[in-house]
C-alpha cells in the first residue's frame, strides 16, 4: 500500500516523498484514516514504529487545508528534550512544503525563542511539560485555540512523574479539541489518563510489548568481569557503525565508554550528568556515524532516534522486560534490521525468563568461539574498577532502571541528559593484544565469529506470548539477509 489512499493534501504529500517514505507502517496504515476523520485515537505502539508521521501527517493535512495565521493549532506533548526535537524535525521535514510551522518548548536552553515562537502563535507547539507550564504561567502562548493533541510515550511521562504537570496543560486547552495518545505500554496509570483525555477513542495497537520482528536476538553468558572484554571482541568482529550499549548506571556507561574507545574505535556515552549541548553532539556524531559505539543508560536513551542502530548489546540485562522491549526498539527501527545482544551472568536468570516470555521464545545462548572465558578476575583491582566491577551483576551495586529505577544507582530522573562530546577518550587501561583494530570503515567485513542463528521473533502481545512459544523456537528462521552485516551499515548515510 502506498501513502495515496489516504488523501492526504499534495503538500503533505510531497513531503513523504522528499523524506523517501513509499510504504506507511502498520501503525500508520491503520492509524491515519481514523487521524483524519477527526476521531480521538490511542496509540498503542513504541517508537520505531513510525508513529511520529501517523500522528504528524494528519495534522500537516488538517492545518494546510484551514490556514489560520499566528494561531497555535496543535500541541505535542512528549517527555524528553530529544523526542520532542525528532518531532519537529518531522513536522519540518513532512510539512516541508506547507508553509505550516512548529516549535519546541523543552527546558535546559534558552527561554527567549521559545517565548517568541509561543507568542507569535506558532501553528504547532512540541513541548516537554515543565517548561510548557512555565512559559504558560509567565503567561507567554494561548493554547485556547488547539485543535489537535497529542501525548507521546505517555507511559514515558508517567515514569518520569509528568502526569501531574499533564494535567495541568490539559485544563488550558478547549473542550472540542481532537485528542491523540500514544504509549508503548498500558500500566493502570495511562489507563486513567486515557479515561481523562479521551473521547470515544479508536485503539490502534501495533507490536504492543514486543520488539520489531526484524530484531535477532542472543544471549552470551558471562562472567562480569569478562563482560568488557567480551565487547571488544565482539565490536572486532562486527563490522558494525553504530552500535548502541546499555549499562545500568551512569557511571557504568561513562566508564565502559572510556575503557573501550581507542584504538581507532571511538566511543562515547550519554548518561545523566553533562549539558544539552555536548550530549547533542554525541547523538550527532553517532548519527553521522564519528561515533562508533554509544553506551547509554536507559534514561538518557529515550526518544534516540538513529536510523540503521545494527546491534543493541545489554551489556547489563535490564531492570524489567518493558526497558529490554524499549532497548531493543532502538534497532531493527522501521524495517531495518538489527541484532540484540545480552550479556548476562548466573543473576540475571530470572530476568531472562520473564524476557523471554515477553518475546514469546527461547532466545539462543552463543558463545564466541575463540574468546577465552576462563580468565579470572584480577586479585588486584584499583578503586575506580573495583567499582564498576560490583556494578556488574545483578543485585550487586548500583542499580537504576526504565520503570522508576531513576533515583537509585545514580540515574538521573530527569529528562535532561547529558552527555560527553564525541572525543576521545584516555583510559589508562591496556589495550587487548593486537593493539587496537582499525576504523569500522576499514575492517574487513564478513569477519562475523559473533554469528548466531536468527530465530524468527513473532511479534507477540503478551497475551499471545505463551501461544508463540512453541511455534518460534531457535530454528533459524530468518527473514534477513546475512549480507546486510558485509555491506557496513554507515556507508549507507
Ligand atoms: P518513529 O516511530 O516515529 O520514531 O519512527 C521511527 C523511524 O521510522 C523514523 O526514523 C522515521 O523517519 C521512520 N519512518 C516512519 N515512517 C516511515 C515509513 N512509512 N517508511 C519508512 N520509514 C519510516
Amino acid at each position: 500500500m502506498s501513502f495515496e489512499p489516504f488523501a492526504l493534501h499534495a503538500r503533505v504529500l510531497s513531503g513523504v516523498r522528499a523524506v523517501g517514505y513509499t510504504d506507511p507502517t502498520p501503525i500508520q496504515t491503520q492509524g491515519i484514516p481514523h487521524v483524519m476523520a477527526g476521531r480521538d485515537v490511542l496509540g498503542l505502539a513504541q517508537t520505531g514504529t513510525g508513529k511520529t508521521a501517523a500522528f504528524a501527517l494528519p495534522i500537516l493535512d488538517r492545518l494546510v487545508r484551514d490556514p489560520k495565521r499566528g494561531v497555535t493549532r496543535a500541541l505535542v506533548v512528549a517527555p524528553t528534550r530529544e523526542l520532542a526535537e525528532q518531532i519537529h524535525q518531522a513536522f519540518g521535514e513532512l510539512g516541508q512544503a506547507t508553509g505550516i510551522k512548529s516549535a519546541t518548548v523543552y527546558g535546559g536552553v534558552g527561554m527567549n525563542p521559545q517565548i517568541q515562537a509561543l507568542n507569535r502563535g506558532v501553528d504547532v507547539v512540541v513541548a516537554c511539560p515543565g517548561r510548557l507550564l512555565d512559559l504558560l504561567s509567565q503567561g507567554h502562548g494561548d493554547l485556547s485555540r488547539v485543535e489537535v493533541l497529542v501525548l507521546d510515550e505517555a507511559d514515558h511521562m508517567f515514569d518520569m512523574g509528568f502526569l501531574p504537570d499533564v494535567r495541568r496543560i490539559l485544563r488550558q486547552l478547549p473542550r472540542g479539541r481532537q485528542s491523540l495518545l500514544f504509549s508503548a505500554t498500558m500500566p493502570e496509570a495511562i489507563r486513567h489518563l486515557v479515561d481523562e483525555t479521551l473521547t470515544d477513542p479508536v485503539t490502534v495497537a501495533v507490536d504492543r510489548s514486543a520488539p520489531a520482528e526484524t530484531v535477532a536476538h542472543a544471549l552470551y553468558p558471562v562472567e562480569a568481569h569478562l563482560k568488557t572484554e567480551l565487547l571488544r571482541e565482539l565490536l572486532r568482529r562486527w563490522d558494525a557503525r553504530r552500535v548502541l550499549v546499555f549499562t545500568r548506571t551512569k557511571h557504568r556507561a561513562k566508564r565502559l565508554a572510556e575503557k573501550l574507545d581507542g584504538g581507532g574505535l571511538f566511543v562515547s556515552s550519554i548518561q545523566g550528568n553533562l549539558s544539552q549541548r555536548r550530549r547533542q553532539e554525541a547523538l550527532d556524531g553517532f548519527r553521522r556515524g564519528d561515533v562508533h559505539v554509544l553506551v547509554a543508560t536507559d534514561i538518557a536513551a529515550r526518544g534516540i532516534d538513529v536510523a540503521e542502530v545494527s546491534h543493541v548489546v545489554n551489556y547489563d540485562v535490564p531492570d524489567t522486560e518493558e526497558a529490554y522491549v524499549h532497548r531493543i526498539g532502538r534497532t531493527g527501527r522501521a524495517r531495518h534490521e538489527g541484532d540484540a545482544v545480552t550479556f548476562v551472568t548466573p543473576e540475571d536468570t530470572d530476568m531472562v525468563r520473564r524476557i523471554e516470555k515477553v518475546l514469546g521464545e527461547r532466545i539462543a545462548r552463543e558463545r564466541l568461539e575463540g574468546f577465552d572465558y576462563d580468565v579470572p578476575l584480577p586479585a588486584r583491582l584499583d578503586a575506580d574498577e573495583r567499582r564498576f566491577q560490583r556494578g556488574g551483576s545483578a543485585g550487586g551495586g548500583q542499580r537504576g532502571g526504565a520503570r522508576g529505577g531513576g533515583g537509585r544507582g545514580g540515574l538521573s530522573r530527569s529528562p535532561a541528559g547529558g552527555g560527553r562530546p564525541p572525543a576521545r577518550a584516555s583510559t589508562g587501561e591496556p589495550r587487548p593484544s593486537g593493539g587496537g583494530r582499525p576504523s569500522g570503515a576499514g575492517r574487513p567485513s564478513g569477519g562475523g565469529g559473533a554469528s548466531h542463528p536468527r530465530p524468527q521473533v513473532v511479534a507477540p502481545t503478551p497475551q499471545h506470548a505463551g501461544g508463540a512459544a512453541g511455534e518460534a523456537g531457535a530454528g533459524g528462521r530468518s527473514r534477513r539477509r546475512r549480507s546486510r552485516r558485509s555491506g557496513g551499515a554507515g556507508a549507507r548515510d
